[in-house]
């Protein structure tokens, strides 16, 4: 009698950690953002470009409006991306490299595309070539560009990097620097179930 109490008493206790588990997920990133749940955020942004670029700016700004708004992605985390002509919350610029590196000389590079809140920079040469990392997989550049804008604005969200594949998927999360290897994960272009929160918003 007394140790089948014990072991209710146990299974309950059990069962409250899991649902305080499960709460503090579904909240976290509303307390972070201090919004009640449910509540949609909008992120307003604008696109431009800096230096001498290459690619085509008006394909830059389709893109980005299908890739933020696409419902495989950061709209997951209850985000409503909304395009401006100036005056965004963020700034989404295509920049040549040399520009890239000038935004943060000591942060980013000339070889990627790099993000200095509230501008996300997207390089130029990445924009047209992709990554040697997606194109030794034959993965296209369409979603090569979905996985740069999706893992620059993943920084705006306020995440850093992960370094490895989901346990137990195999998948590259959207904050794994794709870009410069795979880590022998399989590429996604599209942010995690895992990792649909945002931070200081
Ligand atoms: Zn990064």
């Amino acid at each position: 009698m007394l140790e089948s109490l014990v072991g209710l008493l146990m299974q309950t206790e059990i069962m409250n950690a899991q649902i305080e588990v499960q709460e503090k997920v579904d909240s976290y990133y509303v307390e972070q953002a201090g919004y009640e749940k449910g509540h949609v955020i909008e992120v307003t942004y604008d696109v431009s470009s800096r230096g001498e670029i290459n690619g085509d700016v008006e394909e830059f700004r389709e893109v980005v409006a299908e890739t933020l708004s696409d419902a495989r992605g950061w709209v997951r985390a209850n985000l409503k991306f909304t395009e401006v002509e100036n005056g965004g919350r963020l700034h989404m610029v295509l920049a040549s490299p040399s520009e890239v590196k000038a935004a943060s000389p000591s942060g980013c590079s000339e070889k990627l595309s790099c993000t200095v809140k509230p501008y996300v920079y997207i390089n130029d040469d990445r924009w047209l070539g992709g990554s040697d990392s997606y194109n030794e997989l034959g993965v296209t550049l369409q979603n090569y560009r979905r996985m740069v804008i999706n893992h620059e604005v993943g920084h705006f969200l306020g995440h850093g990097h992960i370094q490895e594949c989901e346990t137990e998927t195999g998948l590259a999360p959207i904050m794994l620097q794709q870009s410069t290897g795979l880590l022998g994960c399989q590429p996604t272009w599209w942010p995690l179930s895992s990792e649909l929160w945002v931070k200081g918003l």
